[in-house]
């Protein structure tokens, strides 16, 4: 595609680096055909191409946002599906990340839509008081459907709905620890921790940490450790983000320099994307460039790393798992046929329901700022699920478990808990008065 930037916008990197991934869209369009939005909405300017002409025309004449870049860039799920398939290696995920920057610093969005996105920046991303708004929010259920009647409020209307109606116990494993191994060491690992994740269902750690100490492997989980950024990224709340990234790359940084780490252990696909990532987030800050592609390199999603250990194949056990591949684990990490090798050798029967690379609708807070859409791609994603007739969902990002369990009544687990209990961990609770035959 040709541009017209003059070289004084190009002096800035940040637009440089945005022009230089224009320059490589050929106009082809066969991303249309794998973005969700475009399937749901059938609206050019709701697909990735229609998306890159507008942020074109938006960054090359110099324009603050208006609403109608506004309104398709926010559509925008960030599912990284056109970066799969686009023939041309358009980097959109760091396109859309200048954008929604450039709309952050020069959009000024309606009361309501400011209001809800700083209270969710506000409260996610920290443990204690995501928590005690999941309190409040149980007590606000009954009256969801009040907020649903005005379209201002309607995402406070998904966030009750999306609240569980029981909020599992704080677990240990979330506080700073080392975790020794119980078998021969064969190696160390950082495990992240995370925010809404240690909340929702601290159980996805606790398996980690018990199957991770058993396979000879010691855990430690850093004081320090905080969110790793994404919530706030996706929001275009660049300062906010590269803050917590460099809190992050400071504790592991610490680790790696006082006993060494053979990686950094993510066990939400979201929270792994974005890691992997800090080493470009960071790139032009000169105190933290090195640093951060350090991280970045050790950054290994849960299931990564479990395939270097060659676990070994355990007998069938007679459970159909469906296995949904979350966004960031199959476009944003490109992490496809790892997670289910672990599952068949850890002897579960794997289907892979159709359509499987089109988002559930969770993608961080879409679910809240979105809820029309995210509902439609809900229902399909479920529908396309429950075909596979599975006695078990698993998935490997705590968005998606959150998103999918709320449509159905198939249990949903994080893939490292079914592995865990395969190699001799306890039975999940999710799974407890089931009847399977393992
Ligand atoms: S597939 Fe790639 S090159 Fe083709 S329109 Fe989409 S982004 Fe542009
Ligand atoms: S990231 Fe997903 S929703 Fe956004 S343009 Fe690409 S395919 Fe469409």
């Amino acid at each position: 595609m040709q541009t017209r930037f003059s070289l004084e916008q190009l002096a800035d990197p940040k637009v440089a680096e945005a022009e230089s991934i224009l320059r490589k869209c050929v106009h082809c369009g066969f991303c249309t055909a794998t973005c969700p939005t475009y399937v749901t909405l059938g609206n050019e300017l709701d697909s990735p191409r229609g998306r890159i002409y507008l942020i074109k025309d938006m960054l090359e004449n110099g324009r603050p946002a208006d609403e109608e870049v506004v309104t398709h860039i926010d559509r925008c799920l960030s599912c990284l599906s056109c970066v799969t398939t686009c023939p041309s290696g358009v980097d959109y995920m760091h396109l859309v990340d200048h954008a929604r920057v450039h709309i952050e610093k020069t959009y000024q969005r309606p009361f309501m839509n400011r209001f809800t996105r700083a209270v969710l920046a506000a409260v996610l991303p920290y443990p204690a008081r995501f928590r005690a708004a999941l309190s409040l929010a149980r007590l606000g259920r009954p009256f969801a459907g009040l907020f649903g009647s005005v379209a201002a409020l309607k995402p406070f209307e998904a966030m009750l709905k999306l609240a569980p109606s029981r909020l599992p116990a704080a677990s240990p494993v979330s506080k700073p620890a080392t975790h020794t191994p119980t078998a021969d060491k064969r190696g160390r690992v950082a495990l992240l921790t995370g925010c809404a994740q240690s909340v929702l269902d601290p159980a996805i750690n606790e398996a980690t940490v018990r199957l991770l100490t058993r396979l000879g492997v010691e855990v430690v989980v850093p004081r320090g450790e905080g969110c790793c950024g994404s919530l706030v990224h996706h929001m275009g709340r660049e300062e906010q983000a590269l803050s917590e990234a460099r809190r992050n790359v400071d504790v592991w940084t610490r680790e790696i320099e006082n006993g060494g780490l053979d990686a950094v252990i993510i066990t939400a696909s979201g929270c792994g994307t974005t890691i992997k990532d800090y080493g470009h987030m960071l790139r032009h800050d000169p105190s933290y460039a090195e640093k951060a592609a350090r991280v970045s390199a050790l950054a290994k999603d849960i299931t990564e790393y479990l395939t270097t250990l060659e676990l070994p194949e355990q007998k069938r056990q007679g459970i159909t798992v469906a296995y949904h591949s979350a966004c960031s684990m199959q476009h944003g990490q490109q992490i496809k046929a790892g997670p289910k090798l672990l599952l068949e050798a850890a002897g579960f029967a794997v289907k892979e329901p159709g359509e499987g690379h089109l988002c559930c609708g969770s993608a961080g807070t879409y679910n809240i700022m979105q809820p029309e859409i995210s509902a439609k791609l809900k229902a399909r994603k479920v529908k396309n699920i429950e075909a596979t007739k599975p006695d078990i969902i698993a998935t490997g990002n705590i968005g998606c478990i959150t998103q999918i369990a709320s449509g159905t009544a198939v249990p949903i687990l994080h893939t490292v808990e079914l592995i865990d209990w395969a190699y001799g961990g306890e039975k999940p609770d999710k799974l407890k008065g089931l009847k399977l035959s393992a």
